[in-house]
């Protein structure tokens, strides 16, 4: 049968009825793929696996949110709908927005979105407004106007968007045919760990999984509250879908760490990079800074054996490569062979390299 998104798919899990109309642009049904080379530079006998959710139609996870809380805002008569973003959420925002013929309203921190992301909002039309101040501002501010316009918010604060997001879980349960023993994410808001959390639970509720995964939540250096145990004003990281400091799921995410038996870290930014670009040529996945984060902690956590060896690990790839081309090339550029066009100088860049 067609697939046709994760609402239809999961819509006796989901909060919709036979007449809600599904804002769907076929979301969801990533693959979950096993690393093969990277394990072996650990030396330590570990299956990882990692999920691929750059693959979703606008490029990140946001769009297995998003599809609910459009469906959802829709359903209730909306004909526009606000979020702050660090990028993804307005990108997939614009995209569902377009395809339910809504107007889409974007806040964003003025040269803090990569520009994949931008362009992505802009193409579909979104009414983009820059702030001059962080994501934080952009939230506060959302949460503010949204009581004094008539406009739903589709950030994470929306419980649609988690419900949306809990099935991922699903999905990696039925591949593996349990649940892992442990899943590492990147962490912003917290809403997507909170959100996978909640999906891991269900399915061992309903006796699909005979266990839950230990969940693992990782933050950038200087944008890293959850490891400090405190909010904090100027988050900075080139990682920037998660210069987040104070996350909108705060209280959700530490009953996560609690009730997993998880735990929260942070990781350099120097360290994100090379897990990134690991992962692209090692394994051919190219996903954008802040995916990275969840293989980069992920890495660090089994060399050191708090993820124990013979451990099955889930890493969440939040969003693709591509988002972010500037922060690629900028780690690449003196790599590469600048020749005449000749023959001779190719072969000789060709034998130089063998
Ligand atoms: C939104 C986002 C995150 C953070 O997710 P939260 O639910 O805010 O914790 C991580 N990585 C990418 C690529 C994102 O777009």
């Amino acid at each position: 049968m067609r697939y046709t998104g994760l609402i239809n798919h999961y819509k006796d899990r989901l909060p919709v009825n036979e007449n809600t109309r599904f804002i769907s642009l076929g979301e969801g049904n990533t693959p979950l793929i096993r690393l093969e080379n990277i394990p072996a530079l650990l030396s330590k006998k570990v299956d990882i696996y990692v999920k691929y959710e750059g693959l979703n139609p606008t490029g990140s996870f946001k769009d297995r949110g998003m599809t609910m809380a459009v469906t959802k805002a829709v359903e209730a008569g909306s004909k526009a709908i606000i979020c702050a973003s660090t990028g993804n959420t307005s990108a997939s925002a614009a995209a569902y927005a377009a395809r339910a013929g809504i107007k889409a309203f974007v806040l964003i921190p003025e040269g803090k979105i990569a520009l994949g992301k931008l362009a992505q909002a802009m193409i579909h039309g979104a009414v983009i407004i820059q702030i001059k101040g962080n994501f934080d501002d952009g939230m506060r501010l959302v949460k503010e106007v949204a009581e004094h316009a008539p406009v739903s918010i589709v950030n994470s604060i929306n419980p649609f968007r988690l419900q949306g997001q809990k099935t991922a879980s699903f999905e990696i349960v039925e591949e593996l045919g349990d649940a892992p023993d442990y899943h590492c994410l990147p962490v912003g808001n917290a809403g997507n760990i909170s959100a996978h959390w909640m999906g891991y639970k269900e399915y061992q509720q309903d006796g699909k999984a005979t266990k839950t995964p230990a969940m693992v939540g990782y933050q950038a250096e200087g944008s890293a509250p959850f490891k400090k145990g405190e909010m904090i004003d100027n988050p900075e990281t080139i990682a920037t879908a998660i210069r987040i400091g104070h996350p909108q799921s705060w209280d959700l995410a530490h009953e996560v760490e609690r009730e997993s038996n998880g735990w929260f870290d942070a990781l350099s930014d120097a360290d994100i990079l090379s897990a990134q670009k690991l992962l692209t040529e090692k394994e051919g996945i190219f996903c954008e800074p802040a995916s990275a984060t969840s293989l980069a902690g992920a890495m660090r956590d089994i060399k050191s054996g708090k993820i124990s060896e013979g451990s099955k690990i889930v890493c969440t790839l939040t969003g693709h490569g591509l988002k972010d081309p500037d922060t690629a090339i900028a780690q690449c550029s003196d790599e590469m062979i600048n020749i005449n066009p000749v023959m001779e100088e190719v072969k000789n860049a060709i034998l130089d390299n063998m």
